[in-house]
């Protein structure tokens, strides 16, 4: 999960190259939630290349590799890393796997997930950590927050970052109730921003040309926000109940059926 559902409808090509070393494959998994679904990127520049994040998990989608691969001389996968354990970034492994034979899976570290994928052999991936490979390096950056195993890397060749879901190329990033933590969100964000990249590829949506005018938008966003239900809190303590009044009267909506759970912004 990732996204709010203003991202349904944005199309974008199965197959394009965004640089010399930057293909992507899309995950063949549009949803509100994936928007036009998730970018799984082939970087490199030699015949045996990374694969950041392979999808859902969707049939579909291993002709869209294939062809992607093809596009790019890309003759193998060197290996398979995952900005992150949700599902529409895992879910792709084993059917990729069992296609291109045994490879290194790496991601951080994250117990409680990890655990469901059974039989799957995870490599852990720690806060610096470079992963190498013809024409690309990609240093892992710990950005905890949407996800607490959350990884983004630059790619030191191009001074750019792959963002996973922690800043998506349209839409804006959810933080999970239960494992999501939005101080640390905040705190990703400004260690991003610290690495000043320019282009930032996300894990859903186009690239985003400017990263740090995007990094920045996005603390932006954040803080208003805060600054938003501050200053309704001060008119007065707020329940769940004074949520569910407003929507009653058409002035909030809520993203989600649980009302405790929900995502609640005005209409
Ligand atoms: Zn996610």
């Amino acid at each position: 999960m990732t996204s709010a559902p203003v991202m349904l409808g944005m199309r974008m090509p199965d197959v394009d190259v965004w640089s010399d070393r930057v293909a992507v494959a899309l995950g063949q998994n549009p949803s509100p939630f994936t928007g036009p679904g998730t970018n799984t990127y082939l970087i490199g520049t030699g015949p045996e290349r990374i694969l950041l994040d392979p999808g859902q998990g969707l049939p579909s989608y291993l002709p869209v590799l294939e062809a992607a691969m093809q596009r790019v001389g890309c003759r193998a996968l060197q290996e398979i890393v995952l900005t992150h354990g949700h599902v529409d970034h895992i879910g792709g492994v084993r059917s990729v796997l069992e296609r291109h034979g045994p490879l290194r899976v790496s991601k951080f570290p994250w117990p409680e997930s990890d655990s469901t994928q059974a039989g799957l052999e995870l490599t852990p991936l720690a806060d610096g950590a470079v992963v190498r490979t013809e024409g690309a390096t990609l240093r892992g950056v710990f950005t905890p927050g949407h996800a607490p195993d959350h990884l983004c890397f630059v790619l030191e060749e191009e001074h750019a970052l792959f963002s996973g879901d922690n800043v998506l190329g349209v839409g804006t990033t959810v933080i999970p109730n239960t494992s999501g933590d939005l101080g640390a969100y905040l705190r990703s964000l400004e260690r991003l921003l610290a690495e000043s990249p320019r282009r930032i590829y996300p894990a859903h949506g186009p690239a985003i040309e400017d990263g740090v005018a995007k990094l920045r938008e996005y603390i932006a966003h954040r803080h208003e926000r805060e600054r938003q239900i501050l200053a309704a809190l001060e008119r007065g303590p707020a329940t769940v109940q004074h949520l569910r009044k407003l929507e009653r009267e058409g002035r909030v909506r809520a993203h989600g059926d649980d009302r405790l759970a929900a995502r609640w912004e005005l209409v």
